[in-house]
Parts: structure tokens; sequence; C-alpha cells
């Protein structure tokens, strides 16, 4: 259980609030941060949204406060140390914030987490967590609702409801629930147009994507009689396709479409090493994958970088340590 009268009373306590989020953010992310500064603003308090990566383009609709700020230690370091609340929102692990994790650990401000994710590090003074659910979305929605601290409104509700559309994959994914169902009932009640956002949160692929997935999906091989497959994308593919590293997100997800497979990698070469991402169907707890690579994440959905790592050395590594997951 989420201790939300805490969460309450460390709002009412106190003025100041820095909120960030992890890289490379996603509707989840920043919708989450975007309605809690919401609910801060509503109640009178200075707020600030400061995230390591910038806004990308696409989720810009949601920043209807036009709050959020990309990182500068100049600008926001006194900021950082000086606020009376840090909240890390929709992580829970320092190395998610980047560039700003020094100063987030450094700070003499609270640290509170309000996330969605496994094993997090002891690095805050409060969390209001649970792997239960499926959005950090959802535990703002809870919060709300169950405290009525403000009354939603259209902005949150549009917030909150990309935010749970997206960590669900659309209610597609493992955690899918009927009480999600009725909290995007809810949120719909704002008169917002489900067609409309999911335009807005999908539809908005540049050409480069779409041609750098067709040479992502040609990578697809499989393994381990078929229940593990793996999309392999190279600095060359996505500088042939002019496309971004930022871009591949959800490409993984077509892994998981062949039929029998279990578990989805996608093996990424960033620019300083490589990143992966896991994914798996059902039981198979893919974090823990995840975690012999310096990773982590859900149980269905983990992620995790190597800086200095190869294609060549991990790649091989990976897919054999994956076997073990499969039974
Ligand atoms: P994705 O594969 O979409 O980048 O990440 C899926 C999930 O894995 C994220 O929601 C996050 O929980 C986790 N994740 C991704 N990258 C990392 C990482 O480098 N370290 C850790 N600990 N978790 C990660
Ligand atoms: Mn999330």
């Amino acid at each position: 259980m989420v201790d939300f009268q805490k969460l309450k009373e460390i709002i009412e306590q106190n003025e100041t609030f820095l909120l960030t989020c992890h890289v490379n953010p996603d509707a989840d992310a920043l919708g989450s941060e975007i309605a809690f500064a919401a609910i801060l603003k509503k109640l009178g308090k200075t707020v600030y949204i400061v995230n390591h990566s910038e806004t990308p383009e696409y989720l810009k609709f949601l920043d209807y406060l036009n709050l959020v700020e990309k990182y500068e230690p100049e600008k926001h370091d006194r900021i950082i140390d000086e606020t009376d609340v840090l909240v890390a929102v929709d992580f829970n692990q320092s190395d998610r914030v980047v560039s700003m994790e020094k100063s987030f650990l450094k700070s003499p401000a609270l640290k509170i987490c309000i996330d969605h994710h496994e094993e997090p590090h002891k690095i805050f003074d409060y969390l209001f967590t649970g792997t239960e659910f499926v959005a950090t979305g959802e535990i703002i929605y809870d919060f709300i609702n169950e405290t009525k601290i403000i009354e939603l409104d259209e902005n949150i509700a549009l917030n909150l409801y990309s935010a749970i559309m997206t960590d669900t994959g659309s209610f597609r994914f493992e955690r899918t629930t009927a009480k999600t169902h009725l909290i995007a009932a809810e949120l719909l009640k704002f008169g917002l147009q489900p067609i409309e956002i999911y335009d807005k949160l999908y539809n908005q692929n540049e050409k480069s994507k779409i041609i750098l997935l067709g040479a992502a999906l040609e990578t697809i091989t499989t393994a381990h009689g078929g229940k593990v497959a793996y999309m392999t994308i190279t600095r060359k593919m996505l500088d042939d396709a002019k496309a971004d590293e930022s871009e591949v997100d959800g490409f993984v997800n077509y892994c998981l479409s062949i039929k029998g497979v279990r578990v989805g990698l996608l093996f990424l070469e960033v620019k300083k090493g490589i990143k992966i991402s896991y994914r798996s169907k059902g039981k198979i707890a893919i974090n823990k994958l995840a975690a012999e690579f310096e990773g982590g994440g859900h149980t269905n959905a983990s992620g995790s970088r190597i800086y200095g790592g190869t294609l060549a050395e991990y790649q091989p590594k990976i897919i054999k340590a994956a076997k073990k997951y499969l039974d």
C-alpha cells in the first residue's frame, strides 16, 4: 500500500518542489511529472520540472503549463540544492537521470520517489511506489482519487491518460486490469478523445524511423527453439536511415509478435557502448537477465546500458544467458 496521507503531508509541509524523470522520457514519465506539478501548482507551491533529456517533439503537447526544462548545471544546480523536495518521477535509481545524478544525490532536499519499477535504490527518504501499478500515472491518479487533494481537470486527465495508455502499450501489456480501464474511463469523462491522443502519441513518426524499422526487422533472428527473438541496430544502420537512437523505442515489441516467442531482445549500438531492451511474456522475469548485464526494470520490460561494451562481445553472452529464464 502506498501511504498517500504521508505524500499529502509532505506537500502541505513544504513550499518548493523540483520534479525530474528518467532519460529519454516517455508519456508516463512526462505525463506523471506534469500531472503532479499541476497538483502542486493548484496548491500554490513553487514547482520546477527539470529533466536530463529534452522533451521529444511529439510529447510537447502534454506540457500545457510550459514547465519542463532541460537540465543545465549553471541554471539548475542551485535550485536542486535549495529546493525543499526533490521528486523522482517514473524512476527509482539515480543513474537514470544521467547528467543530473551527482547534483540530485548531493542535494540536502527531502527526496521522494513516485514510481512503479522494481528494486529502488536506497537513496530516497520516502517511496510512493509499487510494481503493481501499470504506470506512474496510475499512482498519481490514485493519490488524487483517495486524498481528494485537488479536483481533476481536463489537462491533468490528458496527462494521466497518456501516461497510462503508453505504459500499458494501449491497454495490451501484462499488468493491465479492469482497474486500468476504469481509470481510463474516468479520465475520458473529461472530454478526452482517445483517437486524437492515440494519433498524437503513436502516429507522429519521422519517415527515418519507419525506414530504420524496416532495416531492423530484417535483422530479426530466433534462438533457443524459437522462444527468443532478437533484433540488432548498428550505428551504420542509424546513419543510413538518418535516424536517431531514441527512435527505436517500441521496436523490440515486434520480436514478441512472432508466434512462440517468449523473450524479445533489441541490441542497439549507442555512442558510448551498447543499449539492450529486454521484453518477455508471462512469468518470465526478464529484469533478472537485465540485472546480469548492468540493467534492470520491470518483470516483462527491462533495459541496460553497457558503457564501453560491444555487440560482438555481449550479444552472444546475453542470448546464451537468456536460456535459463525460458522455462
Ligand atoms: P527500454 O527498453 O524501453 O529502454 O526500457 C524498458 C524498461 O527498462 C524501462 O522502463 C526501465 O524500467 C528499464 N531500463 C531501461 N534502461 C535501463 C538501464 O539502463 N538501467 C536500468 N536499471 N533500467 C533500465
Ligand atoms: Mn512508467
